[in-house]
């Protein structure tokens, strides 16, 4: 892991210390391109095929039904059906809180507006599943799609060897109440769920992380259908700053906690102490050795890198700079230092709050923008699934109070229709 000093960086060196998933020579492009075409021509076939070939399966049909789901859920303990279901609680309490109604407001007397929430009726979720499989992602979809009342939810996920999703994916569909999963992964599934196929149907909004073809291809769907998408949340990476305050065990815990996602998982340190800043790399490499997903996190480690900074200040503003999926506070004076936060996903404050807990269980969102994407979205939510519609409504006494008004603005613009449907209630012609 390269350690840099702040100050002897310029802001052009930042700006390309902070740039992550480039795609110089175009090549994810143009291999998700490939994907999403032969999946529009070719339907169901083309999705089987990209099994075989990427999913290393052979599938003789596309989907697992009700009592397949069941059947894989009941091999659970009961303490990982105990685990989940604390989690699916944690997660459903917290997003409940997110349904508000919002108030009515009398713009001008007798003009009322207001919104109101509707769900999106069908909703696409992609569930994970090529290097480790994440039950985690389907609570965090699953819940907020349910609060929201969205009325047909298509979930995709990659095949296993198996042929099938793992058990825990199976029980997760239970506590849902969902009834079939689409064993497809990556690009072909958001080409699926954007295009429709024989079986899988065409929905409104994909959501839902995954490598850089999943992303890309969202990313590439949301121009070209009128599928929407929640957001590009690409590879995963963690932004930890540490003080003299900080534990560097607990620090290094974090970095691989993120590194152990993927190669291209990014774990970046910004530190006022020197001293912990060596002492987290060496433990780094003393927690890595007994990963059973080393290998994975070393080359993840490989890519990250520490900052040493002159004060939390300086840290801030690296972090709104780098704009992380996750931020760690790992320093006992996080206080002093939130309200500088411009720019993160979601933020773990003190030295006991590890991003983990966020990932699973303490009811936040962990489907959050990546790729510095965090400058302008925010994570999943209920929101997330509602469109907010706009009402109004007009008295014979706001017509009289609003009409001059809209004549005079329809005038302006040279839109006599306009001034027309207004001067005619007015009148009561
Ligand atoms: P995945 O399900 O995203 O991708 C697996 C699929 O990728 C395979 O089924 C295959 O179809 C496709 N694929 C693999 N190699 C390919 C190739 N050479 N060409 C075309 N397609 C190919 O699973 P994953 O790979 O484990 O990635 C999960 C990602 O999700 C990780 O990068 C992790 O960091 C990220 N993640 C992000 C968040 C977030 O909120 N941002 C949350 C959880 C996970």
């Amino acid at each position: 892991m390269k350690t840099y000093n702040y100050s002897d960086l310029s802001a052009a060196d930042i700006a390309k210390l902070v740039q992550r998933n480039v795609d110089p020579a175009n090549e994810i492009r143009a291999t998700v391109e490939d994907i999403i075409a032969n999946v529009q021509q070719h339907g169901d076939a083309a999705l089987i095929d990209y099994a075989k070939k990427f999913d290393k399966v052979e599938l003789n049909k596309l989907y697992l039904d009700k009592d397949e789901l069941a059947e894989l859920a009941a091999t659970l303990s009961n303490e990982q059906k105990q685990a989940l279901q604390t989690a699916y609680n944690n997660i459903y309490k917290f997003h409940q809180t997110q349904v508000k109604q919002e108030d009515k407001v009398e713009t001008m007397s007798g003009v009322t507006c207001w919104r109101e929430p509707r769900p999106i009726e069908k909703v696409g979720l992609y569930i994970p599943g090529g290097s480790a499989v994440l039950p985690s992602t389907f609570l965090m979809l699953g819940i907020p799609a349910r609060i929201a009342g969205c009325h047909e939810i298509v979930v995709c996920s990659p095949p296993q060897k198996s042929g099938k999703v793992n058990a825990f994916i199976a029980y997760v569909a239970g506590l849902l109440n969902i009834d079939c999963i689409y064993l497809a992964g990556g690009a072909q599934a958001v080409a699926a769920m954007a295009y429709g196929t024989e079986s899988i149907a065409k929905v409104d909004k994909i959501f839902g992380p995954g490598n850089q073809f999943v992303t890309k291809a969202k990313t590439i769907i949301q121009s070209t259908t009128t599928t929407a998408i929640d957001m590009p949340a690409g590879p995963s990476e963690v932004l930890v700053i540490a003080d003299a305050t900080a534990k560097s065990s607990y620090i290094a815990a974090d970095l691989l906690a993120q590194a152990e996602h993927g190669i291209d998982s990014q774990s970046i340190l910004v530190s006022t102490s020197s001293k912990i800043i060596t002492d987290a790399i060496a433990e780094v490499d003393k927690q890595l050795c007994v990963l059973p997903r080393a290998e994975i996190a070393g080359q993840a480690i490989a890519n990250s890198y520490a900052v040493l900074v002159k004060d939390l200040n300086e840290a801030m503003q690296f972090n709104n700079v780098y704009a992380p999926e996750h931020l760690i506070l790992a320093t006992e004076n996080w206080q002093q230092v939130t309200g500088q936060i411009i720019n993160a996903g979601s933020v773990f404050l003190g030295n006991l709050t590890p991003e983990s807990v966020g990932d699973y269980a303490s009811g936040t969102n962990h489907t959050l923008p990546t790729s510095a994407y965090a400058r302008a979205y925010s994570g999943v939510s209920v929101d997330s699934f509602v469109k907010k519609i706009t009402f109004q409504h007009i008295t014979p006494e706001g017509i009289q109070n609003i009409g001059p008004t809209v004549e005079l603005l329809a005038e302006m613009e040279g839109l006599h229709a306009h001034k027309n449907a207004v001067t005619v209630r007015m009148e009561n012609k």
